[in-house]
């Protein structure tokens, strides 16, 4: 008999359910993935879909290696599912589950459609760690605070990751979704190693050289001590629990760095919590959590929203930040953190439009995670931080940049500033800025926002909706 299993978020052959169920079951299996062109989903963005292509066709040749051939179509799901189902004779469906509103609600009606004209469609656990609706609070309500979350979760068993399944290799396929590479893409494939054996080298090297620094290390954005595990997460090319059971192993093997494993897999555990969101909120994309922020006077300026976007803000690690995303695909937590934050509340921007850029052009831009952290920045977020505390971006380079070693890196004319006036060139005397070829206006503009003032306008803006009961 035949199986079809429909990937989505899943690039992997091992510790995917779908697959093994799949292979388990049928003697012959056919993958396919399927662009998907229904209105009610969210379109990828343009830097996720440079990582996807490439994806794609390493988990082609992954899956020529168990004489499983991988198709791509460009559709609305239903309708290609249909026709390859017709032109395939398959009996069955298999796919590994999707939590957001939109993808459930299209993926019931199809299984239900399916099933009534007698096909088995079978759905999976595969991309967290814990399904959503199986951890709640003590009054049978999902989580909205991270902490109680973390401490639930941690005392779960997470599932063992399923083996490959292995088979007969056949000839690869080329795959032609039509895609072409736009001028950026070479920029970007400098900067990473793209599917499931990059993936799992990329845990093995983490975890033997970096996690011991972690703990201390992942807030500096000069430091390159994070996993980097982001991008390859988001297409599933590795899964949460394959993370989980290496991380244990390695703490079995290195018992004297399970705390800083530990404070890894807490961060881990932060990707499940925003799965958990956006499984039971309403669309965490568009909508605050907390309603009252609905009324939040956003301002409109769009010069500093594209100087924002651009890298040229004035402010050097805001600057760095924008321009580690647009040269790599990725920026580090703590730089993301200060940009949304630089953002929502100097600029006064709404958290929907950073958002959105990001969508646009991280590598790991994720359904979840993207709005949720965005929502916990902008402080529209339920476990989100009080909007009182507003990072500065000065002490926050100074602090975690400390020889501005980031900032010389994505901001070259700045490179030349001695450490202490790197992130706040104005306040180089003109003799040093000219001996280190600092141009204000000219070379790098100047602070497009005064941090004092508009910290206060945020307060007070912020606080007038707080202040309702
Ligand atoms: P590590 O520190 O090595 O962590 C390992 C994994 O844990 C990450 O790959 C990620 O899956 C998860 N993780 C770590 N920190 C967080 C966190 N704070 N929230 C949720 N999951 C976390 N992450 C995305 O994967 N996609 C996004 O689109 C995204 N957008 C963000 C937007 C903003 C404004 C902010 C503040 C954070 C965003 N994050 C996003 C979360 C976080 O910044 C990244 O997951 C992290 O920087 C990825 O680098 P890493 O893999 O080296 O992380």
């Amino acid at each position: 008999s035949t199986a079809l299993v429909w990937l989505r978020n899943d690039l992997r052959l091992a510790d995917n359910p779908a697959l093994a169920a799949a292979c388990r079951d049928h003697d012959r299996v056919i993958a396919l993935y399927i662009h998907e062109t229904d209105l009610a989903l969210r379109p990828i963005g343009a830097a996720a879909r440079w990582w996807l292509h490439r994806s794609l066709e390493a988990m082609a040749h992954a899956l020529a290696g168990i004489g499983v051939v991988l198709k791509v179509e460009t559709g609305e799901a239903e309708a290609v599912l249909a026709s390859a189902i017709s032109g395939s004779d398959a009996g069955a469906l298999h796919w590994n589950r999707r939590y957001g509103p939109a993808e459930r609600k299209l993926d019931a009606g199809i299984k239900a459609r399916l099933r009534a004209k007698g096909i088995e469609v079978a759905s999976h656990p595969g991309n967290l760690l814990m399904e959503p609706w199986l951890i709640q609070t003590g009054q049978d309500k999902p989580y909205s605070v991270f902490t109680p979350f973390w401490k639930t979760l941690r005392n779960q068993e997470i599932a063992r990751p399923v083996a490959a399944p292995s088979g007969r290799a056949v000839r690869a396929p080329e795959v032609d979704s039509g895609y072409r590479q736009p001028g950026w893409a070479g920029k970007l494939a400098t900067h990473w190693s793209i599917g499931e054996a990059a993936a799992q080298d990329r845990l093995e090297k983490f975890l033997e050289d970096c996690v011991a620094d972690y703990p201390d290390g992942r807030d500096f954005p000069g430091r390159a001590v994070t996993s980097k595990l982001s991008p390859h997460l988001r297409f599933g090319e590795i899964s949460a629990r394959q993370i989980w059971h290496a991380a244990q192993a390695f703490i079995h093997a290195h018992p004297t760095k399970a705390g800083a494993v530990d404070k890894f897999l807490s961060e881990l555990a932060w990707r499940d919590f925003s799965y958990h969101q956006l499984y039971h909120r309403a669309d965490i994309a568009t909508t605050p959590m907390q309603p009252k922020y609905e009324d939040l006077k956003w301002r409109h300026a769009p010069a500093q929203l594209k100087a924002w976007q651009a890298g040229r803000t004035g402010i050097p690690i805001i600057d760095a930040g924008m321009r580690e995303l647009w040269e790599t695909g990725y920026m580090h937590n703590r730089v993301r953190m200060l940009t949304a934050s630089f953002l929502t509340k100097n600029l006064l921007l709404d958290w929907r439009s950073g958002e959105c850029w990001f969508w646009d052009t991280l590598v790991d831009a994720d359904e979840a995670n993207n709005p949720a952290s965005w929502q916990w920045v902008a402080g529209c977020g339920l476990d989100a931080a009080p909007y009182f505390r507003i990072f500065n971006p000065v002490t926050q380079g100074e602090r975690f940049d400390p020889e501005g070693e980031y900032v010389r890196r994505w901001v070259p004319e700045l490179a030349r500033l001695p450490t202490k006036f790197i992130h706040a060139p104005s306040e180089a005397p003109a003799s040093t800025l000219k001996e280190a070829g600092v141009g204000l206006d000219e070379t790098y503009p100047r602070a497009i926002a005064d941090l004092k003032q508009t910290r206060q306008r945020a307060l007070d803006a912020f606080g007038a909706l707080s202040a309702e009961p």
